[in-house]
């Protein structure tokens, strides 16, 4: 008979993530907050889950997270994924930045299923990032999973370290795009995917 504890000694132990809750409480002292006050008090397990959070696409195994979603298919025509939410955090402040992408791609054998698409811009998403990394990551893994004609990637931010800094305007907004293969290659092709990102939404 097998037992329980036979089991348990295959499954190897996650290993423990380091707890960042010390050291928040250690920026907060060095901030000349008393940690120990009531509001500070569980801050630091809040932060140290909600970094692990915010960082969690680091881990993501992006090739699993695409697994099974990738179809054969005879369809030549652009598809356009618009207005994916999105939120990172600058690697510079570590501040948050968020907005909207635009994915497109024109397929050659293969197409992705459409609900991966914001998965995979949330993998990158959640990790120290800066915008023009995190939008040519998120055409690079479109181009390396379904190898298509063209890739486009339109990415709209705005940043909590230029806005709170008082560096930019409030309602300044950053743009950053990612054209691959025809998408580059083709004016007609990259006119054509700008004018349906920029068309009123029919609903
Ligand atoms: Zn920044």
């Amino acid at each position: 008979m097998k037992s329980t504890k036979a089991l348990v000694k295959v499954i190897p132990a996650k290993p423990a993530e380091p707890n960042l809750a010390p050291l928040v409480r250690e920026i907060l002292e060095k901030l000349g907050e008393d940690p120990a006050r009531d509001g500070l008090v569980n801050t630091p397990v809040r932060v140290d889950k909600a970094l692990k959070f915010l960082t969690s696409g680091y881990a993501t195994d992006i090739r699993k997270l695409v697994n099974g979603a990738l179809y054969d298919v005879k369809y030549d025509e652009m598809v356009v994924v618009r207005d994916i939410e999105f939120f990172s955090l600058c690697e510079h402040h570590m501040l948050p930045f968020y907005g909207k992408m635009h994915v497109a791609y024109l397929p050659k054998a293969k197409v992705i299923g459409l609900s991966k698409i914001p998965r995979i811009v949330d993998a990158f998403a959640r990790r120290l990032q800066i915008q023009e990394r995190l939008t040519q990551q998120v055409a690079q893994t479109i181009q390396e999973m379904i190898d298509p004609v063209g890739v486009g990637v339109i990415c709209e931010a705005r940043h909590f370290c230029m806005m709170m800094r008082g560096v930019e305007k409030q309602h300044s907004g950053t743009m950053t795009s990612s054209m691959l293969g025809a998408f580059r290659s083709h004016k007609e092709t990259r006119d054509e995917f700008l004018s349906l990102v920029r068309k009123q939404q029919a609903w």
